[in-house]
């Protein structure tokens, strides 16, 4: 059988709340019942002990007793009550109790407790007390019915008032418990960004929160797993249409194979594998297995071999190149060639957004526990609107300019995925018109 949460929990408070009400039902109802028949006992009792003092003050003696209680209760002591009964001082029974007669001698150990009859502080005998036949009155049996009735109704309502306070607290554990459940259907069956309310701030919240987390983790990448598809066979399609195109043209004969028909062929199979070679290091990235190999290496040193690499295109395109970097920095633990790769693909972009007459400048510093590498440039600056976005894989400022120039859209997607490798963050200050500054900080080398 199937038993829902909800159930399981009610049927825990059941057997929780049975488990304490029945002992405690059986326990009063065993006490009332004694506690009442020994109240009426000790009473009659009293009175019996008085009435045989007083008779023992008048009569001095027991040897008349039998035919005074015979001429007081000719039809005998009201059935079913306790008996009582008087042993003289040398214990010899002086009234019927149960099986034993007047003169009979009472084996020491039946019939008790006794209770001793003092007349003026004389022992003059005991009274015994059979119970064995005792029953009570039909007013006494009411009056304990009465009592066990409200015993019974108090403890039967504590039990339902427990229950029924059980069971909304278990529909206020379950209800969030249900919709998580429904929420993770709904995701399972493809919709997501399934979100849940958090209600509590105890553990089914937490759990409500880190559902919410996970869905929405999951809707973004799924997102952006869709996207860089697309964008992909996007990427792909303009370079495979050229080449396709042109190899066509030559297989027909209607083109001629000129070297400069081959060098753009060249060209965007070249464009294709640095595609590739991006998304793999991209995607090496995502998985955590670039194999960085951090080495102690001075700030000014990456700097240097960066600007050598590019000095040359910078003149060319009248572009000022500068590096500052004092050689006296700390060291920064990380892989050298990736670090290259970083800055090389912040300062190609830098050149490829300079006019003519710019500068760019490579600069390094010391800044709290982080080694600080700026790129800056005065060129065209990025607009205010793409900044968040240029860091996304495939995100081009200049929606026109779709990889005509062998820009691939991933560049800053792998300087950041390769920042962070190294336990640093980057981030972008620009301003349209007059330039942009990206600032790289790594924390530096503690040796
Ligand atoms: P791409 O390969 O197209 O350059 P990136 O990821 O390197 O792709 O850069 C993303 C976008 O950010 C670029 O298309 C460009 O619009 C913008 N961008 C990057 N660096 C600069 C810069 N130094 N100056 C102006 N715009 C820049």
């Amino acid at each position: 059988m199937r038993l829902s949460l909800l159930g399981k929990l009610l049927f825990a408070f059941l057997s929780i709340i049975l488990t304490v009400a029945v002992p405690v039902v059986f326990l009063n109802w065993r006490t009332s019942t004694r506690e009442v028949q020994r109240f009426v006992s000790e009473q009659e009792r009293d009175q019996f002990i008085t009435e045989m003092t007083a008779y023992y003050r008048v009569y001095r003696s027991w040897t008349g007793l039998p035919k005074s209680v015979e001429r007081d209760f000719p039809n005998g002591p009201p059935g079913g009550r306790p008996a009582f009964s008087v042993l003289d001082t040398h214990g010899v029974l002086q009234l019927p109790l149960g099986p034993f007669r007047p003169g009979d001698r009472l084996p020491p150990d039946q019939f008790q407790p006794r209770t001793p009859l003092l007349v003026d502080n004389v022992l003059v005998g005991e009274v015994v007390t059979d119970n064995h036949t005792f029953a009570l009155s039909a007013s006494e049996q009411a009056l304990l019915t009465h009592i066990n009735r409200n015993l019974f109704l108090a403890i039967g309502g504590a039990c339902l008032l427990a229950l029924l306070l059980g069971a909304l607290l278990a529909r206020t554990f379950v209800r969030p418990i249900q919709q998580l459940m429904q929420a993770t259907k709904a995701l399972a069956q493809g919709a997501l960004g399934q979100q849940v309310a958090v209600q509590t701030k105890d553990e089914i919240g937490d759990l409500a929160r880190a559902f919410n987390q996970m869905s929405q983790d999951l809707a973004r990448s799924t997102q952006l797993r869709r996207q860089m598809t697309a964008d992909i066979a996007h990427e792909l399609r303009n370079p495979l249409t050229v080449v396709a195109g042109y190899i066509e043209g030559m297989r027909d004969g209607v083109l001629a194979a000129t070297p400069a028909r081959l060098t753009v062929i060249y060209n965007e199979i070249e464009h294709l594998q640095h595609l590739v070679e991006d998304l793999r290091t991209l995607s090496l990235a995502d998985a955590g297995e670039l194999g960085l190999q951090p080495q102690p290496t001075p700030p000014a040193l990456l700097l240097e071999r960066v600007a050598d690499r590019y000095q040359h295109q910078a003149t060319q395109q009248q572009v000022t190149l500068e590096v500052a970097a004092p050689d006296a920095l700390p060291f920064l633990l990380v892989d050298e060639e990736r670090m290259v790769q970083v800055l090389s693909n912040l300062v190609g972009n830098a050149l490829r957004y300079t006019p003519a007459g710019g500068k760019i400048y490579l600069t390094a510093q010391t800044t709290g526990d982080n080694i600080t590498l700026v790129v800056q440039d005065t060129g065209t600056g990025i607009a205010a609107a793409d900044l968040p976005h240029i860091f996304e894989r495939f995100y081009r400022a200049d929606h026109a300019r779709q990889g005509d120039d062998g820009s691939s859209g991933l560049g800053l997607a792998i300087v950041k995925s390769l920042v962070e490798a190294h336990g640093g963050g980057i981030h972008v200050a620009s301003t349209v018109g007059q330039g942009s500054a990206f600032t790289i900080s790594i924390p530096r080398c503690k040796m």
